[in-house]
C-alpha cells in the first residue's frame, strides 16, 4: 500500500465516522428530523416512551419501596449541553438503586431534563421532567445495558410552576446558562456547588407509577423500566426560561419532549404501601359472598 492510498483509506474511514456520527446526532423535536421520522424501534416499536398515565387505571400494588443508596451524598458535578437537553455527570463514589419491584440493581449513569414533561398524567402535562438514568450492574455500561431486557431503570421527577425559585435547582440553572449561551458544539461546565441528587427527589417516595417502556430519543430501545414519582418538585418560570433559551444547531431550544406514544394495553402500577392484589380480589369475593348470604337470608325469611 502506498503513502497516497494509506492517507485515502484514512480520509475515507474518518469520512465513514463523520457522517455517522452526524447521523446520530442530527435528530431533533422539530421539522424533518422530528419525532415523526425518527425511524426504526422508534416508529414501529410497541413499547414505546412517553406515555399518558391514566391515573384511575393504574393497579394499585405494594411493589415494595425503592431503595437509593448514596444519593445522600455531595458529588463534583459536570453539566453538558448536548443539543438535544443538559445533561449531568457525578464524579466520585457510584451511586446505586434498587427495590421496588426490580430484580437488579442499578448504577445511576447521568440525569437530565425535559421542557415541558415527557409523560402526562390524566391528559396534564406538567412544566419540567428530570430524568434520572440508571443501568443494570452487570453490563459494563449503560449503551450495552439498553440492547437488553430490562438493562435500564429511568426514575422521573415532574415539576409544576411556582413563584418562587427552586434552590435546589439553581446550581444547574447557573451552569446552563454557562454553557447555553450560544452553539459551538458540545459544551460543558463544572457545576460550581457539590450537587446532592436526594435533593432533586420528591420526599414521598412511597408512592410511584411503574411500567415497561423506552429510552425517549433515537435508538428508541424498549429496555426501560420507567419510575414517576407522583409527588411533584417546583420550577419558577425564570428558571425554566433558562432551560429554553439553551442554544443548538438549530437556535433556541423551546422544548424537548416526544409526543406521547400509545399506550397498547401495557399494564401500569400504581405501588402504595400495603395494597396487594390478592388481598383486593378476597376483600371483594368476601363482600360479595356475604352480599349474597344476606340476600338469600332475606328472601327465606320472607318466604316464611
Ligand atoms: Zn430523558
Amino acid at each position: 500500500m502506498t503513502f497516497i492510498h494509506l492517507i485515502v483509506l484514512v480520509f475515507f474511514t474518518s469520512g465513514v465516522h463523520v457522517s455517522l456520527q452526524s447521523d446520530g446526532s442530527s435528530w431533533t423535536y422539530t421539522g424533518e428530523n422530528g419525532p415523526e421520522n425518527w425511524g426504526a424501534v422508534c416508529t414501529n416499536g410497541k413499547h414505546q416512551s412517553p406515555i399518558d398515565i391514566i391515573s384511575e387505571d393504574a393497579i394499585k400494588l405494594d411493589l415494595g419501596s425503592l431503595k437509593f443508596t448514596r444519593y445522600d451524598f455531595a458529588y463534583e458535578a459536570t453539566l453538558v449541553n448536548n443539543g438535544h437537553s443538559v445533561q449531568i455527570t457525578l464524579s466520585g463514589v457510584s451511586l446505586y438503586l434498587n427495590g421496588g419491584g426490580l430484580n437488579s440493581t442499578y448504577n445511576f449513569e447521568q440525569m437530565h431534563f425535559h421542557w415541558g414533561a415527557e409523560h402526562t398524567i390524566d391528559g396534564h402535562r406538567d412544566v419540567l421532567e428530570l430524568h434520572l438514568v440508571h443501568f443494570d450492574k452487570k453490563y459494563d455500561n449503560v449503551s450495552i445495558a439498553a440492547q437488553h431486557e430490562n438493562g435500564v431503570v429511568v426514575i422521573a421527577v415532574l415539576f409544576k410552576l411556582s413563584d418562587r425559585d427552586n434552590k435546589d435547582l439553581d446550581p444547574i440553572i447557573q451552569a446552563t446558562e454557562m454553557v447555553g449561551s450560544q452553539w459551538v458544539g458540545t459544551t460543558r461546565a463544572k457545576i460550581q456547588q457539590k450537587i446532592i441528587p436526594q435533593l432533586l427527589l420528591p420526599k414521598d417516595k412511597t408512592s410511584f407509577y411503574k411500567y415497561q417502556g423506552s429510552l425517549t430519543t433515537p435508538g428508541c430501545q424498549e429496555t426501560v423500566t420507567w419510575f414517576i414519582f407522583t409527588e411533584k418538585l417546583t420550577v419558577s418560570l425564570e428558571q425554566l426560561r433558562v432551560f429554553q433559551r439553551l442554544e443548538t444547531p438549530q437556535g433556541p431550544l423551546l422544548f424537548n419532549y416526544r409526543p406521547i406514544q400509545p399506550s397498547n394495553n401495557r399494564k401500569i402500577y400504581h405501588h402504595l404501601i400495603g395494597y396487594s392484589s390478592s388481598s383486593i380480589t378476597l376483600t371483594s369475593n368476601l363482600t360479595h359472598i356475604t352480599l349474597l348470604l344476606l340476600i338469600s337470608l332475606l328472601s327465606y325469611s320472607h318466604n316464611f
